[in-house]
């Protein structure tokens, strides 16, 4: 099923697997990136005399570090967190931390390996990192989570600065875990120190538009990447996967240029509305009273549950991914594809297998991998940190101007790119390609660190 590697991308790719047993993501992650390599090492012969490919797969720092803590009955518990500095060629580490059980060191490798390019694709000086625990929030009181926060932040604070790195949130981390990591992070150095952390609170630091950055901007991939075939999101009936932050607000931006969103979800089950969501009632369930999206069809009669549903069975002409990693797999493409779906971007990071992949770009739907279409968040991160450094603080529409260009810059880079490397319409290799290019451009230029 998997495209094959050029012989000695092979070899490389069999060591990384080798040296790094288990990481099943993170091989995922970086086979998909060494598929469309071969003709950047034909083009640029000095990054593989230089092993550019054999140095971008090896972090430069991975932190490991137990977070102990106690819960509301006294009892002590322990978790395990991690931080993964990747590369630092072209700006600090940069992205974010990630609270769920699942978390390992091969979830948080493939997240960092994949914000590497990410962050190149912005065109903004950032590098790589992500980091996280296996901490599960849910069900946790506010106190347990403060608790958490503090001593995750009472290891990690050495490790990060404003020229050094600079996480910000993913799943499981909003603004109430970052407000703590702050709190900590502020008592534990006596500075205040806004440039250490971005997604922060609008009254202390924060950005507007970053908490809408990575749904907003996602759908401006969308908007473009339908624009390129003469089309257009208005009348379109979409399904976005999800009900958290880059969920939410990809649904916003469907609905105001003009798409009609009839499911969402969470990992429990299914919400279909062929009236089409109601976003307000979404918010207030997951964002103020954390609730199950379950509790949705309480509110709206005419609203399904399907407890444990596939959203991806629901018909659809434009898809959104916006949950987790392999969350729509082969089978799910199919489907989609069959169901009459014209374009798929993902906001969440790796959400389709390699299987699902191949099914679209076959398809020749138009296909946005995260890595290119969810950028907006990261990229309003930097712009938040340009506000931080500069003591200053930008309006609403004025940075969401800003997203808009940097997203429209994205897809233009990654449709050239893909163009000139012979893959016309292929994100995929677009996305790869034009971010691993300027990163090792940059560690060729810096020389053997
Ligand atoms: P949130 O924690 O706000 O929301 C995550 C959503 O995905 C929830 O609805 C959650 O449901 C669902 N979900 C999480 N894990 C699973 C699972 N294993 N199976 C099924 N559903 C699951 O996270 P975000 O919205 O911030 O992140 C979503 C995706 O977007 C992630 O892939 C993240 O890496 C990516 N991303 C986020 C960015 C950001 O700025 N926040 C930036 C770029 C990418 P439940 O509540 O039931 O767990």
């Amino acid at each position: 099923m998997a495209v094959a590697l050029d012989d000695k991308i092979e070899a490389t790719y069999r060591r990384l697997v080798a040296r790094n047993p288990g990481e099943e993501e993170f091989h995922q992650a970086v086979r998909e990136v060494l598929e469309s390599l071969g003709p950047v090492l034909a083009k640029y012969p000095q990054f593989a005399e230089q092993k550019i490919i054999e140095r971008i797969c090896e972090p430069e720092r991975q932190i490991i570090f137990r977070v102990p803590w106690q819960d509301d009955k006294c009892e002590v518990q322990i978790n395990r967190g991690f931080r993964v500095q990747f590369n630092s060629a072209i700006g600090v580490y940069k992205g974010g931390l990630r609270f769920h059980p699942s978390v390992y060191l091969g979830i948080i490798k493939f997240l960092g390996f994949e914000q590497i390019f990410k962050n190149a694709l912005t065109g903004m000086p950032i590098g790589g990192g992500k980091g996280g625990a296996d901490f599960d929030p849910k069900g946790k009181s506010d106190n347990e989570v403060m608790r958490f926060c503090q001593s995750f932040m009472t290891e990690l604070h050495r490790h990060l600065g404003e020229y050094t790195d600079v996480p910000a949130g993913d799943i499981g981390v909003g603004g109430r875990e970052l407000g703590y990591m702050f709190g900590q992070y502020k008592r534990l150095t006596n500075r205040y120190e806004s440039t250490v952390l971005t997604g922060k609170g609008i009254g202390w630091g924060g950005s507007l538009v970053r908490t809408e950055a990575t749904g907003y901007g996602a759908v401006y991939f969308m908007r473009e990447m339908l624009a390129a075939r003469g089309d257009s999101l208005d009348g379109k009936t979409c399904v976005v996967s999800g009900s958290g932050n880059v969920a939410i607000y990809t649904i916003e931006k469907l609905q105001q240029l003009g798409a009609k969103v009839i499911a969402c979800s969470d990992s429990n089950g299914v919400i279909v509305h062929n009236k089409g969501i109601d976003l307000d009632l979404v918010k207030r369930l997951k964002e103020v009273e954390r609730r199950r999206i379950a509790d949705y069809a309480g509110f709206h009669k005419d609203a399904e549950y399907l407890p444990g549903g596939n959203v991806w069975q629901v018909p659809c002409q434009v898809a959104m991914p916006s949950a987790t990693q392999n969350e729509l797999n082969g089978r799910d493409a199919r489907t989609l594809v069959g169901n009459g779906c014209i374009a798929v971007a993902e906001g969440a990071n790796m959400p389709t297998t390699p299987e699902g992949v191949k099914v679209f770009l076959d398809a020749k739907i138009a296909y946005g991998p995260g890595k290119a279409a969810n950028a907006g968040g990261v990229a309003t991160s930097a712009l938040e940190m340009q506000q931080n450094a500069s003591r200053d603080s930008w309006g609403f529409e004025y940075t969401e101007k800003k997203l808009d260009d940097i997203m429209t810059g994205i897809h233009r880079t990654t449709w050239e790119t893909a163009e000139e490397f012979g893959a016309r319409g292929n994100y995929v290799v677009g996305a790869n390609i034009a971010g691993f290019i300027r990163v090792a451009k940059a560690m060729v230029a810096l020389g053997l660190v």
